[in-house]
């Protein structure tokens, strides 16, 4: 990395950014990719991806995102592990400060930062990640073989995930607070009809561990849920040894919080300013994927809305000159 100033910081390297760097780098700009705590974003923590177009058998998601970033560097791209903590701007320029302390110069910031999982909020959830709580089944489900865990969610990520755990879990508890899944047809058909998987309808957790005894002090590893069922008021507790939240994902958008407008849920407001639909609320930022969607959250859509980060970007700067 030398000092020159970039044409294009992109922080993020899902398909947004990795799709944003590919045009910025093929219009001749100064473009580097900072790739983030997850290389290749969310797609790298699931399975196959079916629906992604160009790959009539689909591909499986690591591959995907491994693929696009060969692509970026064969361009000649440059993509540095990194996260970025803040993002000011000073003068004509924006200074992208990462957490190793370095500070890069750039005309313009494209932010495809993502999404991250949602916890559930409750008491003893956040010390108990890794120690039978998961927010990723792809990642942690080969360590409950012969085990009993619970999905909770109905949303496509929670029927992916139950169908997968199957493989290794001997029973799979999903937990959904509606009596209705919200997953697409073809996920909600991996789930359906599954043996091995008994829903438990209208509920949602409310203990995490919850005391055997009075004098139960608990203990270092998940070992039930306690659930609710929101129209009986009934409450059980279900034994298990594992419980994966699929409950959706909050916008990686923290590092911009008061620079950028936001939507109350964190996600960056663009489309106000109809010359550049992916611009941010502050002129030179632009942003793509889903740390702005919170309808589509698909690769595809990210990848097309990175590109047009890319090209709005490219389009500025160039009018800036
Ligand atoms: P999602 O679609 O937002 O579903 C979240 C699920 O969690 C819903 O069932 C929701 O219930 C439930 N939920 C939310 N908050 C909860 C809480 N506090 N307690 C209990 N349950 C709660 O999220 P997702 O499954 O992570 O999917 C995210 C996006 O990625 C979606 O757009 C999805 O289509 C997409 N995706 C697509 C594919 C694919 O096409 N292959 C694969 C994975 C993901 P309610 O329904 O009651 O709100």
């Amino acid at each position: 990395m030398n000092n020159e100033i970039y044409d294009t910081v992109i922080i993020g390297s899902g398909p947004a950014g990795l799709t944003a760097a590919i045009y910025n780098i093929r219009s001749a700009l100064k473009t580097i990719v900072i790739a983030g705590n997850q290389p290749g974003g969310q797609l790298t923590i699931t399975t196959g991806v079916d629906n992604f177009p160009g790959f009539p058998n689909g591909i499986g998601g690591v591959k995907l995102m491994m693929d696009m970033q060969s692509q970026v560097k064969n361009l000649g791209g440059e993509i540095r592990q990194g996260l970025v903590s803040k993002v000011h701007k000073v003068d004509k320029v924006f200074k992208v400060e990462l957490n190793d302390g370095n500070i890069l110069e750039t005309k313009a910031v494209i932010v495809a930062t993502g999404a991250g999982a949602r916890w559930l909020g409750l008491p003893k959830e956040k010390e108990l990640i890794g120690h039978g709580i998961s927010g990723c089944a792809t990642c942690d489900g080969m360590f409950f073989k012969d085990k009993i865990v619970a999905v909770i969610g109905g949303g496509d990520v929670a029927c992916e995930d139950a169908d997968f755990l199957t493989k290794f879990a001997t029973k799979v508890y999903m937990v959904v607070r509606r009596d209705v899944l919200r997953a697409q047809v073809p996920q909600q058909k991996l789930v359906v009809d599954n043996p091995k998987i008994e829903f438990v309808w209208n509920s949602e957790v409310i203990g995490i561990n919850p005391p055997r005894s009075p004098f139960d002090k608990g203990e270092d590893k998940l070992f039930a849920i306690k659930v609710k069922n929101n129209i009986t008021q009934e409450e059980k507790t279900l034994e298990l040894d594992g419980m994966f939240v699929a409950i959706g994902r909050i916008p990686a958008t923290d590092f911009v919080k008061g620079l950028v407008e936001l939507k109350e849920a964190g996600q960056i407001i663009v489309g106000k300013n109809p010359e550049y639909l992916s611009m941010a609320s502050v002129p030179g930022i632009f942003a793509a994927g889903d740390c702005v969607d919170d309808v589509y959250r698909q690769g595809i859509i990210a990848a097309g809305d990175g590109a047009k980060a890319g090209l709005d970007a490219e389009r500025w700067i160039r009018e800036q000159e």
